[in-house]
């Protein structure tokens, strides 16, 4: 096996080194540029990191206070204008605010508190002709209700659109539209999108997953389809099943979203350095099969789970 792994970190470097594996992994969508990292991943990592306003960018929704403004600087730098929201010296206390609509991670806390939310709802949001396996939600539902340690609904409907092409501003603005579960002090909503299409923007083609906001994860199903490889053994089942919690740990907090254990992958922030984690950055890539010779994990590695009990017990 050793020659298969050292084939396959020579195919990532060689992916690296032609940008693509960066732009699969953190497309936001969005405007293009800054390859979208903007949004979605980098959003989050932003936010792990340096506690700043972050990406919530446009939206300018949480924390924020910064400048937000430019469409360029964004991600950068953690000095940022008027320095509202000055650098923390230690790990953030208790992470970012408790906010379904901030960026991704800001809603961590209230899905893995005991209080005040004591239930949570998966509400499952999806576009015509897009489904998801009962498999892949069961087993999202499930792990998150032992990480949360309350039970775990889910309830169903509709995304009115016809769009193939998705940015992260779309993806949170259909949220908006299509949800009919509303948040409220004892119940945590988690919205998972069933989208058609891809991400918008240069390499969109090969997400197939993305954490845009505190509450809200979309999968392009039709990618998830693309992904699987049946020479390599790989099925889109599996695949699905991975990326889908694989988003929902994002919206966890993990890699290093909500806490700064260092841990994180840094070519790929937010997310695990360990190949047998769900939340190694891979599992969000159309490349995901070529990357994963045995097919993705589909669990959470002992340190995410023991990240998720620390956030729990914030
Ligand atoms: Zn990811």
């Amino acid at each position: 096996m050793a020659g298969g792994v050292t084939a396959r970190r020579r195919f990532i470097a060689a992916l690296l080194a032609a940008g693509l594996v960066a732009a699969a992994c953190t497309s936001g969508g969005d405007d293009g540029e800054v390859s979208a990292s903007g949004d979605a991943e980098a959003t989050v990592t932003d936010d792990g990191q340096d506690g700043k306003a972050a990406a919530g960018d446009e939206g300018g929704s949480s924390g924020g206070g910064g400048s937000s403004g430019g469409g360029d600087g964004g991600s950068g730098d953690s000095t940022s204008g008027d320095g509202s929201v000055p650098p923390p010296t230690s790990p953030p206390p208790s992470g970012p605010s408790i906010d379904p609509a901030g960026s991704t991670g800001s809603y961590a806390p209230a899905y893995l508190r005991s209080a005040p939310a004591t239930s949570i709802v998966i509400e499952v949001l999806t576009q015509d002709g897009a489904t998801l396996r009962s498999d892949s939600l069961e087993h999202a539902r499930s792990r998150l209700g032992q990480a949360a340690g309350k039970p775990v609904d889910t309830s169903g409907g509709t995304v009115a659109s016809s769009d193939r092409e998705w940015t992260a501003d779309e993806i949170r603005a259909a949220s908006d539209a299509s949800s009919g579960v509303a948040h409220t002090r004892e119940r945590a909503v988690l919205r998972l999108l069933l989208l058609r299409g891809r991400a918008a923007g240069e390499g969109g083609e090969r997400v197939l997953g993305m954490a845009v906001r505190g509450d809200t994860i979309a999968i392009f199903v039709d990618q998830v389809e693309g992904a699987g490889n049946p020479l390599l053994g790989v099925g889109a089942a599996r695949i699905e099943k991975a990326v889908t919690l694989h988003e929902v740990g994002h919206l966890l907090g993990l890699v290093d979203i909500v806490l700064n254990t260092g841990r994180e992958d840094p070519e790929h922030p937010g997310h695990s350095r360990n190949e047998d984690s769900v939340m190694y950055w891979a599992i969000e890539s159309s490349l995901v099969a070529e990357l994963l010779g045995g097919g993705p994990p589909v669990e959470f590695d002992d340190a995410d789970r023991r990240d998720l009990a620390t956030i729990a017990a914030s």
